[in-house]
């Protein structure tokens, strides 16, 4: 198998276009893996856990991570104190809503970073928070100043801000900017922009705000997060806020590996990162979040770097990118040639040279008929097997109603006929 050149062996069709693109000088990727990885349905992360996530984090070359809430319980307490004295080389960062309890616990915590966060679009004041636009600005005000004060570094957050009417967001920022806030975070909570309607946000909030420092933080939903991040970084945002695998809440954030390797692969961006080490970071927080990678997931899934199909294989063993992007090795990870119904001869001439064999023409064709043959007799069954528990798993990862109703008892809630409390329908404007 041939080596890649170091470089490209055609002209690059697309080098004036990549030459408008700007980038700020220097990110900070900010982790949330901790805190809205764990908020997955599903996840939980004792303190030890934790603890080797973010030393794996750290050893990766990620600059900052949240632990999490400290004022969510004891446990989470204790996670975040732990983290802040574990010596880690990555900044610890801790989160907490508006409220002088939760900005306490960070402070207590022995973290040097603090996220104060609060909702800013019309829909999460009036149901959930049921606050007014002055209210929200005097807590957040209040909160960052206190923080400030105790001498953290204060990223002030605000959720669902794409939603949220601009006026009030340039006023909100203005006051937690005034009161202390060393950076602003935008926050796409919902996922519901596209790389071309968050650019114009983002050049609105250039304009009107005009941050220095500034961080995104996007959602999957519509399985844009990355293309959306990476547009960020491109209108000047210097910290992206990811998670290894993409995990979150709802269908994920924007994915560390995806992120890092673009802009190194694609943007020729150094991101400070150690990407050799990235597949062994990705495969802990699988293991302990008990989240498996979709096999096709981009860069660490499985399939990622697998070939089967003949025509491909032996395309990739001529020189390896014809099909695929970049080097397995770049990651950390190897090529896999997968044997079945779609395995042509160059494959199997590989893999034969892996026992140093060789074989005659006759001999190959022979083997090949039985590789083919075989793939295609191979049943299902282990796979809808393993998508049977799959799904008895996943489609309810946390307490089971069994367990949920011995705890109703347990508490002595005894009426069976009580009715449950009614849930306003809320209804929901999409776009800003
Ligand atoms: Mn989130």
């Amino acid at each position: 198998m041939a080596d890649p050149p170091a470089r490209p062996l055609v002209e690059d069709p697309h080098a004036a276009v990549r030459s408008q693109r700007h980038l700020p000088e220097r990110l900070v990727i900010w982790d949330e893996t901790l805190r809205d990885g764990e908020q997955m349905p599903g996840v939980h992360f004792s303190p030890d856990e934790k603890l080797a996530i973010a030393e794996k984090l750290s050893e990766v070359g990620v600059p900052l991570l949240n632990a999490g809430i400290p004022v969510v319980s004891p446990e989470e307490a204790e996670s975040v104190h732990r983290l802040a004295h574990a010596g880690l080389r990555a900044d610890v960062l801790a989160a907490a809503r508006t409220v002088p309890a939760d900005v306490e616990a960070v402070i207590r915590s022995g973290v040097k970073h603090i996220a104060i966060f609060v909702a800013a679009s019309q829909v999460h004041l009036r149901y959930k928070l049921r606050m007014t636009e002055d209210e929200v600005v005097d807590a957040s005000a209040r909160t960052v100043a206190r923080a400030h004060e105790a001498g953290l570094h204060v990223a002030f957050v605000t959720e669902d801000t794409v939603r949220a009417p601009l006026d009030f967001v340039e006023r909100l920022y203005g006051a937690a900017r005034e009161a202390g806030a060393d950076r602003l975070v935008v926050a796409d909570t919902v996922g519901i922009m596209t790389p071309l309607t968050f650019r114009a946000f983002l050049r609105e909030f250039k304009r009107r705000v005009r941050p220095t420092d500034w961080s995104v933080h996007c959602h999957n939903d519509f399985g844009m997060a990355t293309a959306n991040t990476l547009v960020a970084l491109e209108e000047g945002v210097n910290s992206p806020h990811v998670c290894v695998n993409g995990l979150g809440e709802r269908a994920g954030n924007t994915s560390l590996e995806e992120v890092v390797m673009a802009l190194e692969s694609l943007y020729d961006y150094r991101t400070g990162i150690r990407t050799g080490s990235l597949y062994e970071l990705s495969r802990l927080v699988e293991e302990i979040s008990g989240i498996p990678l979709p096999p096709n997931k981009a860069l660490v899934g499985y399939n990622a770097f697998a070939h089967e199909a003949g025509i491909h294989s032996h395309g990739v063993l001529r020189h390896t990118l014809t099909y695929e992007p970049i080097q397995p090795e770049l990651l950390g990870r190897k090529r896999l040639f997968v044997l079945g119904k779609h395995t042509g001869k160059a494959a199997l001439v590989e893999k034969l040279k892996e026992r140093n064999l060789t074989a005659s023409e006759e001999q190959m064709g022979a083997l090949l008929s039985l590789v083919k043959a075989k793939g295609e007799a191979r049943g299902k069954g282990p796979a809808r097997e393993l998508l049977t528990r799959y799904r008895a798993y996943f489609e309810n990862p946390g307490i089971s109603e069994e367990e949920f109703s011995a705890m109703v008892e347990a508490v002595g809630i005894t009426d069976p006929a009580r009715p449950a409390p009614a849930v306003p329908a809320v209804p929901v404007r999409s776009g800003r």
